[in-house]
């Protein structure tokens, strides 16, 4: 059994509150770790010991310093991926083969490529009217909240803490609850490589109290959140009286379009890896499959064929493909989606039921698809973070576009076609803030990744991502004799 406490100001503390919360395995449904569960006092704390770090180590190092540790921590996550990867599936039940081979190099890799960063970040001259030299500097914005959610623990904090840090930004990590364990290895790391106590804080604790006074403190500048739709608008809704920054990545329904001239072996892979990796846990899964009419009973057999061959198992087998569920409230409520899908006159085609490994423990679940869904059902609107797929039929490009778009989310889609030019138009007409042509989930740390509409603003990853942890100061210099 691991227990930890809280990081703050590079030591590690009991909760104020002198209480724990338990951590389970979702495999096993055994209790692997108590954490510390912190109280408004600790975000106190910790905010005291961000601004601390802000105004003193932290701001007196060269970026090129600051980049020479970034670095460090992504060599620290590669020495150790091995212990890490197995700390994410054991709190989270995805597939080992999930987090050693993509989650955890991937998180190196955002620190490394930000570690590139950290000496580029530059101001510019501007021509301006009359006898002045202005320029512009390029600052951090200050203490920074990273709200991170359970379905990637480590890659979606690296994502916020790496860049944050290469701007000479101190941060404030509040973890899921359901999954604090690798965040929490991640503050040690960054304190084993050098980078100075007070900069990078782990406070562990329930959003509905640690997450709400992270959001309403005066004393921190900007929060960068990850989660449900829901919760973003309770924290637009918590930041305003403070008028903090806030960036926020939601929730996604994303539509997977195969048109009858794609490849179309290669878009069946795209249709169950879309929907299955992270056991569809995932904010930009390929929920809905939007297939061509003319084409849809031999695809269908198809998806329906690779989708019984997946079968959850162990997640730290590396042959594993499919985990488990990560809580049991997540698996009642995929299961409730399930229902109402078969209730609303949905064809249930794969799965619907959960699984058993053979050990009669763990929150397993069949992957499941639903065909003959109508865009109008509840499985076609409501983001189920799950292995559910909802297949959609459509009639033309033009109907297809229109059922893509259909919808209040527009996190990211992907287009299945040979047309270049079709792949193109119908790219550009997608609301949606990543489009994969041919492919689905491929991220880089150097692609931007964000929502259009209620999938939340702001960008993640790549330069974009560095306008959000700066602000712009402007300089006017009077040259006049
Ligand atoms: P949340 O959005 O509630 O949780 C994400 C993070 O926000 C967690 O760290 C959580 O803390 C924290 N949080 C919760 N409430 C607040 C608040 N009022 N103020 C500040 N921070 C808060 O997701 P849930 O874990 O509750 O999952 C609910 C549903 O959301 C899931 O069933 C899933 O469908 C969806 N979801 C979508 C995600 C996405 O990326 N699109 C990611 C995760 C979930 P704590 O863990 O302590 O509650």
């Amino acid at each position: 059994m691991m227990t930890h406490n809280l990081l703050i100001g590079g030591e590690w503390i009991d909760a104020s509150t002198g209480e724990t919360m338990e951590v389970v395995n979702p495999a096993t449904e055994a209790i692997i770790a108590l954490v510390a569960s912190a109280g408004k006092e600790d975000v106190d704390r910790a905010v005291t010991a961000a601004r601390r770090a802000q105004d003193g180590p932290w701001s007196k190092l060269s970026a090129r310093d600051r980049g020479r540790l970034l670095w460090k921590v992504g060599e620290r996550l590669l020495e150790r991926a091995d212990e890490i990867a197995r700390l994410e599936t054991l709190h989270n039940g995805k597939p080992i083969f999930e987090s050693r081979q993509i989650e955890i190099p991937a998180s190196a890799e955002c620190f490394q490529y930000y570690a590139g960063w950290a000496d580029k970040i530059q101001g510019e001259t501007i021509p301006v009217k009359g006898n002045y030299l202005t320029y512009t500097l390029r600052e951090p914005v200050g203490v920074v909240a990273a709200i991170v959610p359970w379905n990637f623990p480590l890659l979606l904090t690296s994502w916020k803490v790496a860049p944050a840090l290469a701007c000479g930004n101190t941060v404030i990590i509040k973890p899921a609850s359901q999954t604090p364990l690798t965040a929490i290895a991640l503050g040690q790391m960054c304190l084993d490589v050098g980078i100075p106590p007070g900069v990078v804080n782990v406070v562990t604790g329930p959003g509905s109290t640690v997450g709400r006074a992270i959001v309403e403190h005066g004393g921190i500048d900007k929060v960068a959140f990850t989660g449900d739709t829901s919760t973003g608008r309770e924290i637009m809704r918590g930041s305003a009286a403070t008028l903090k920054r806030i960036t926020l990545e939601l929730g996604g329904k994303s539509p997977n379009i195969v048109f009858p001239d794609a490849d179309l072996d290669a878009a069946v892979r795209g249709a169950t890896t879309g929907i299955f990796y992270g056991k569809g846990e995932v904010c930009a899964a390929g929920s809905r499959l939007l297939v061509d009419r003319s084409i849809r009973d031999e695809f269908m057999d198809k998806v329906v064929a690779r989708t019984k061959k997946m079968v959850p198992g162990d997640p730290l087998d590396p042959k594993t493909r499919l985990g488990a569920i990560s809580s049991r409230s997540q698996l009642e409520r995929v299961l409730g989606y399930i229902e109402t899908g078969k209730r609303e006159g949905a064809s249930l085609v794969a799965g619907g039921a959960r699984a058993d490994i053979g050990t009669g423990k763990g929150y397993f679940l069949q992957p499941t698809v639903f065909d003959r869904v109508e865009p109008g059902m509840t499985i076609a609107r409501e983001e189920i973070f799950g292995p559910v797929l909802a297949a959609i039929e459509f009639a033309d490009v033009d109907e297809a576009i229109a059922r893509a778009n259909d919808s209040t989310y527009g996190l990211a889609a992907a287009v299945w076609t040979r047309d270049v030019k079709k792949a193109h138009h119908v790219a550009r007409k997608l609301q949606a803030g990543t489009v994969w042509v041919n492919t689905y989930n491929v991220y880089d740390t150097a692609a931007p990744f964000g929502g259009y509409r209620q999938s939340g603003f702001g960008r993640e990853m790549g330069q974009h991502a560095l306008e959000s942890y700066t602000q712009v100061k402007t300089v006017w210099i009077d040259l006049n004799a």
